[in-house]
């Protein structure tokens, strides 16, 4: 049974994937105020700068008109494990992973050559696909989860002078549970696609793990400015 819906849509979409279940949504469109209806799906999240995010079984609104719009909730939360699969990614990572990473962290390119000690040219190539030596890949991967760290132990500790034993425990499970420096070790070095699917309980799990410390925390603004 069709029932109206007026939330709005997070995210513009372009893309879809396949069909699933479920009886359709109305709603008026925002574009030709015709009726859309939305019907969960799975959904090609391009709108993260990536071309290789499956959003699985999400709301996605579909228009005569041709507007496709999905309903992305927990935006913040997803772009955190989006962030922990390309830090964990298996083979080297690619130039729009570097680039999702980088504004992830909220870098420029000018803040992050100086952290690494490259220059802003070398990064915009990297970020437009020139092959990258997998000590770089090390390097780059070792930059962002400094970055991810830093603001977490921010996070962790905040303002004033409460206790924060708690939350400082827990962020400091989080860092030893990501264990990266292991991970490094195992990397292929090859390039290779990769396909990140992400599912609703994934979000789920995640939107509900100790809020300071999810995926390492990342604040919400930083994640939204991907
Ligand atoms: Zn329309």
């Amino acid at each position: 049974m069709a029932k109206e819906t007026t939330e709005k849509p997070v995210i513009g979409a372009r893309q879809t994937v396949r069909f699933e279940h479920s009886d359709p949504v109305t709603r008026l469109c925002q574009a030709c105020g015709g009726t859309q209806e939305g019907r969960h799906q799975n959904y090609s999240y391009t709108e993260s700068g990536l071309d290789n995010v499956v959003l699985l079984d999400v709301l996605v609104f579909n228009c005569k008109c041709g507007e496709i719009a999905a309903q992305i909730p927990a935006v913040s939360v997803l772009h955190q494990i989006i962030a922990a699969e390309i830090l964990k990614k298996p083979t080297l990572i690619a130039g729009e992973e570097i680039r999702y990473m980088r504004k992830f962290v909220a870098c420029s390119a000018v803040e992050f050559a100086g952290i690494i000690g490259s220059s802003k040219i070398s990064i915009s190539r990297w970020e437009n696909g020139a092959r990258i030596p997998p000590n770089t890949d090390r390097l780059l991967r070792l930059a962002f989860f400094t970055k991810i760290v830093e603001r977490a132990a921010e996070a962790a500790i905040g303002p004033g002078d409460t206790d924060h034993t708690a939350t400082v425990v827990a962020f400091a499970r989080k860092v030893r549970s990501f264990n990266l420096t292991s991970f490094l070790r195992t990397i292929k070095d090859v390039q290779d696609r990769m396909t990140i699917k992400i599912d609703p309980a994934t979000v789920k799990r995640f939107s509900q793990e100790d809020g300071v410390t999810s995926t390492l925390q990342l604040s919400s603004d930083t994640a939204s400015r991907v």
